[in-house]
């Protein structure tokens, strides 16, 4: 097959046939076709799309590039998450361990940060000893002995779709949401995951360009995984600021910590981690509805029994109860910085994009895939969005540990995030609209 002459298929918007599809998947995972040409039909792609069932041919193609692992002898309906990306969002460190004491088997696989946005595993490599990275039986093991476990796509799991997520991230591609579909369901559904609960979020803190991709690729997310028998909710949800009080790797999970023991914390976050914890509750047979999963998972939260799990898995994972214990001592950044409103007023916007790029520069995300991460690099928040402010209050505090050309440039970015005005701005809804098999509603 000849590659330029499907690139010019797809660059006057025609479909490729299944044939061609595994052909280029195929080809890509074993050096036939060159980054240089797959970085040219991704940008075809990007801009004239990627039709319904092209979307799901890749989806096959890249399952089969791979082996699926067995979860066969883990008993109970397995339920992972998984979230589109964006800054601050914390969630699955709260909710994997408060569902799996539950009853219900997590057995969840992880990204590592991408663009503006950050990473569960980045985020758990924060704590002293943690691995993500663990052999397929290691995964099972963790998963049969303690029902959940947090772990990296090993090189065996669909592997076209590690290669193809590199190539989007660094060609600005990511934003394809037939692709975005194929790359998620493809990993969960290798993995052996019964059920999902999606969190697709809307706003430009995320991947999606607009409301309509996001509804388009939940519509997608949900009738595509039917055909494979795993069962999935989504939950569009509001990204049009970072999500908590703390943004990067080491004051995510020192808040994460917190609400897990104390059950308090940012009302929005905890919010959006019972819905979301509802869903599984509920996918998991726990529950009978949606709703009724979002209460328990409040009592569950409150309970603390939460906090106990994260630590069993977390020890089982590497880390030393220690270590956890005295996590907001010991994960102490060396340089921080204050940012400070410069007017008076209510603070009507708080750039997630902004803030998500600054953390970048402040060495909490990675600019290409072999970079280090400063996990004490972040932000906390003083304020959030609706809080009135006096001239010089302070807003927020910068972090970070290791010296880099452009710490400066980080804190620029995340000061130019604050708007602040006269007027108090109106509360954005947290769920946007809700998706499953009976179709989407919006909220
Ligand atoms: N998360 C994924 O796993 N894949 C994408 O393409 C985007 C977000």
């Amino acid at each position: 097959m000849y590659i330029p002459h499907l690139i010019t298929k797809k660059q006057r918007g025609e479909t490729l046939s299944e044939k061609e599809i595994r052909y280029l998947i195929q080809g890509f995972c074993n050096g036939g076709v060159p980054d240089y040409q797959m970085s040219a039909l991704l940008m075809a792609m990007y801009f004239q799309g990627v039709a319904d069932e092209e979307g799901r041919l890749f989806l096959s193609a890249m399952i089969d590039s791979g082996e699926r692992l067995s979860l066969s002898n883990v008993k109970g309906i397995k339920v992972d998450k998984h979230s589109t990306g964006g800054v601050g969002d914390k969630t699955s460190l709260i909710i994997a361990p408060i569902v799996a004491a539950a009853g219900v088997p997590v057995p969840m696989i992880s990204g590592r940060a991408l663009g503006h946005t950050g990473g569960t595993l980045d985020k758990l490599e924060s704590i002293p000893g943690f691995r993500v990275e663990l052999s397929e039986d290691e995964f099972r093991q963790i998963l049969l002995q303690h029902n959940c476990v947090f772990g990296a796509q090993t090189d065996r799991l669909v592997p076209a779709d590690r290669k193809l997520y590199a190539l989007r991230d660094v060609t600005a591609t990511v934003s394809i949401p037939p692709l975005i579909a194929a790359s998620i369901l493809s990993k969960k559904i290798a993995e052996g995951a019964n059920a999902l609960v999606m969190d697709v979020k809307v706003g430009n803190g995320g991947f999606l360009r607009s409301l309509e991709e996001a509804e388009t690729l939940s519509k997608m997310l949900v009738e595509w995984s039917a055909t494979e028998n795993v069962e999935t909710i989504v939950f569009g949800t509001d990204m049009s600021s970072p999500l908590g009080r703390a943004s990067g790797n080491s004051p995510e999970v020192a808040e994460c910590l917190e609400i897990l023991k104390t059950g308090e914390g940012d009302q929005r976050l905890i919010e959006l981690c019972a819905v979301l914890g509802g869903g599984m509750l509920f996918l998991g047979g726990v529950t009978k509805s949606v709703d009724e999963g979002k209460e328990r998972f409040y009592d569950l939260l409150r309970s603390g029994i939460g906090y106990d799990k994260f630590r069993e898995i977390a020890i089982a994972q590497g880390a030393n109860a220690d270590d956890l214990e005295h996590y907001h001592e010991r994960a102490v950044a060396s340089f921080s910085h204050e940012i400070k409103a410069n007017s008076e007023g209510y603070i009507t916007a708080i750039e997630p994009k902004a803030i998500g790029l600054g953390l970048v520069d402040l060495g909490a995300g990675r600019r290409k895939s072999s970079d280090a991460v400063d996990h004490s690099a972040g932000i906390v928040f003083q304020k959030q969005i609706g809080e009135r402010v006096r001239e010089g209050e302070v807003l927020a505090v910068a972090q970070w540990s290791e010296e880099r050309e452009s710490v400066q440039d980080g804190l620029d970015r995340m000061e130019s995030a604050f708007s602040i005005t006269d007027t108090k701005p109106q509360d954005k809804p947290l769920v946007q609209f809700y998706c499953d098999r009976n179709g989407l509603v919006p909220s």
